[in-house]
C-alpha cells in the first residue's frame, strides 16, 4: 500500500495496516479514532492538542473547494451569485466529515514515518 492509498483509506501511517479511525461510520462520533493502532501500537493521539494542526490543512482543502465550486458554477455554468453559494453550502454540508478525517489522515502521515519491517510482518 502506498502514502497516498494509505491516507485515502484511513490507515495507520506507520504500518499502513491498522485503521485511524473507529468503523463504521457513527454521526454521533465522527473522529473518533482508536487509541492506538492495532498491528504495530503507534499511538494515534500522541499529546493533547495534536490534531490542531490538521485545521490548517482542512482549512487549505476548504478554501480551494469553495473557490473551485464557486468558479465552476459562476464562469463555466453561468449561474448567479446566490444559486452558487447554495450549492457551496450543501457540498460542504456532505464533505464536512470527510475533509475532517482526510485532514488528520494526512497530518499523521507528514508526522510518522513508514516502516516497512513492520508492515511485513503479520
Ligand atoms: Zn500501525
Amino acid at each position: 500500500m502506498n502514502i497516498i492509498s494509505s491516507i485515502w483509506k484511513y490507515k495507520c501511517p506507520r504500518c499502513r495496516k491498522g485503521d485511524l479511525f473507529v468503523e463504521p461510520f457513527d454521526f454521533k462520533t465522527p473522529l473518533k479514532m482508536h487509541e492506538k493502532c492495532s498491528h504495530c501500537g503507534q499511538k494515534f493521539e500522541p499529546e493533547p492538542g495534536y490534531y490542531f494542526g490538521a485545521m490548517f490543512i482542512s482549512y487549505i482543502w476548504t478554501a480551494w473547494l469553495a473557490l473551485a465550486i464557486i468558479g465552476f458554477c459562476m464562469l463555466i455554468l453561468g449561474w448567479n451569485l446566490e444559486a452558487s453559494f447554495a450549492l457551496l453550502i450543501a457540498a460542504m454540508a456532505v464533505s464536512y466529515f470527510f475533509i475532517m478525517r482526510i485532514s488528520r489522515s494526512i497530518y499523521i502521515h507528514i508526522a510518522v514515518k513508514f516502516n516497512k519491517k513492520l508492515a511485513d510482518t503479520v
